[in-house]
């Protein structure tokens, strides 16, 4: 019989084994730390939205509602998606559950996986991970700045190396709409130059030409008008307030007059991190404002500030701390069987149940008392045993006989045979006096 080919994880997603989900939960406890000790509470939200959150919130003209998202049927005509992001999944859940009607700012993180249909490369997946943070119902520009520096904590914790951060500020939606004007005759007079692609957006998105990477759009770019010389007078005071709060946290920038961001709905400040060691997908995580987004939800006026980080490239450019293994306190070990109980009787091969037993109930006191423990699941014998406690790195091996136990101390080289029933309190005395 020919065997059927071996099944791979699809194109663009990757499993977390081993030392990668011991560093990336490392990075969870350490965004727990930083964003809940700043009041953000944690959020989940479905994997599944209406596609209808997205094209209404991330935006028509945007490559994410273009060309990324995996769009399905829910089988009763409803179309559903996988979400590419998660600021307008935390903004329906904002609305859906009145949190205007709590005190604002409402701050809310995520640690969660996204899916986007992207060609696949180092540093970009089909389903990655991000974490992310909200702060929902003021304007201050204190919340821009301190969510600029929270996730500028991370990073630095993360050890992210050449890290470089970008500011800029698109203005409110007054501003931007005559400077949008101003920016698409522009790209009018010189759309020979331009690329196909940026052609096709000059009404819908004229903005995204500044993204693009098209040689002759690039020099037609350098001679654009900048939003940032065009910002209302309230625009340039919030930019002002928010840039004076970075300097006062010792939190170094550039102003990029060239930045936009993909998404449609940012308001004011945006800002991105990118590491120098990541090459071409060099976006670590990046955010703004998005004043207009909850209204648009269908919830009340709204303003918004937030980023997300991509987990992957925080870890491709960083040094994580290393991870602490917790040491197994007790290896559980079963006495070698003697010939006899193996081709022996009915009584020997009781005598076996009862030790293998005696073990299992070792095994959970040891837990219940708050030892790190672990038990022989493979048949090893008693040598074989003995070698994988030493490969965990454990403490103490007890070999559990009928009634009576050799318990055996790994480190210091000692054994001593006691009653079974005195196991744990052996070992947590040892313990306590290490
Ligand atoms: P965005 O939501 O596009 O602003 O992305 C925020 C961050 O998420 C980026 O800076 C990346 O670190 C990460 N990211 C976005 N798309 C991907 C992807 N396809 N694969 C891996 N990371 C991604």
């Amino acid at each position: 019989m020919s065997r059927a080919e071996k099944i791979k994880a699809p194109r663009g997603t990757f499993d977390v084994l081993g030392e990668q989900a011991g560093v990336r939960a490392t990075l969870e406890a350490r965004a727990r730390a930083i964003l809940e000790g700043a009041g953000y509470e944690r959020i989940e939200t479905p994997v599944l939205e209406a596609t209808e959150l997205f094209a209404r919130g991330v935006g028509a003209s945007t490559d994410i509602v273009q060309k990324e998202m995996f769009t399905l049927d829910d089988g009763g005509g409803r179309s559903l998606t996988l979400r590419p992001e998660g600021t307008a999944p935390v903004c329906r859940a904002y609305v859906e559950h009145g949190m205007h009607k709590r005190k604002q700012p409402v701050k809310l993180w995520y640690l969660s996986s996204f899916f986007r249909h992207e060609r696949a490369q180092a540093g970009r997946y089909r389903q990655f991970w991000q974490v992310g943070a909200e702060a929902l119902g003021s304007e201050d520009p204190a919340v821009d700045a301190e969510s600029i520096v929270l996730l500028s904590t991370l990073l630095e914790e993360m050890g992210v190396r050449g890290i470089r951060l970008r500011l800029s500020s698109l203005g409110s939606r007054e501003s931007r709409s005559e400077y949008r004007e101003r920016l698409q005759a522009y790209l009018r007079e010189h759309e020979a130059s331009l690329s196909e692609d940026v052609k096709g957006r000059i009404e819908l998105n004229p903005l995204r030409a500044f993204d693009s990477d098209h040689e002759g759009t690039k020099r037609v770019m350098e001679g654009a008008p900048r939003l940032l010389d065009h910002l209302g007078g309230e625009d340039s005071e919030h930019f002002a307030r928010v840039r004076e709060l970075l300097e006062a946290a010792q939190v170094p920038y550039e102003v990029d007059p060239t930045l936009v961001r993909g998404l449609d709905y940012y308001t004011r400040t945006v800002f991105e991190f990118t590491s120098d060691v990541l090459g071409a997908q060099s976006g670590v995580g990046g955010g703004g404002r998005y004043d207009g987004l909850v209204e648009q939800l269908s919830g009340p006026p709204t303003p918004g500030m937030g980023w997300a980080a991509g987990i992957e490239r925080i870890l491709l450019a960083g040094e994580p701390p290393p991870v602490v293994v917790s040491p197994v306190d007790l290896f559980v070990a079963l006495g070698e069987e003697l010939r006899e109980e193996r081709e022996g009787g009915d009584e020997l091969r009781s005598s076996r149940v009862v030790r293998r037993r005696a073990a299992f109930e070792l095994l959970a006191e040891a837990r219940s008392a708050g030892l790190i423990a672990q038990m022989e699941l493979a048949g090893r014998s008693l040598k074989g045993q003995l070698g994988y406690a030493n490969a965990l790195g454990a403490r103490y091996v007890a070999i559990v006989g009928e009634d009576e136990t050799v318990l055996k101390d790994m480190q210091g080289g000692g054994q001593e045979t006691i009653a079974t029933e005195t196991v744990i309190h052996a070992v947590l005395r040892a313990l306590r006096t290490l």
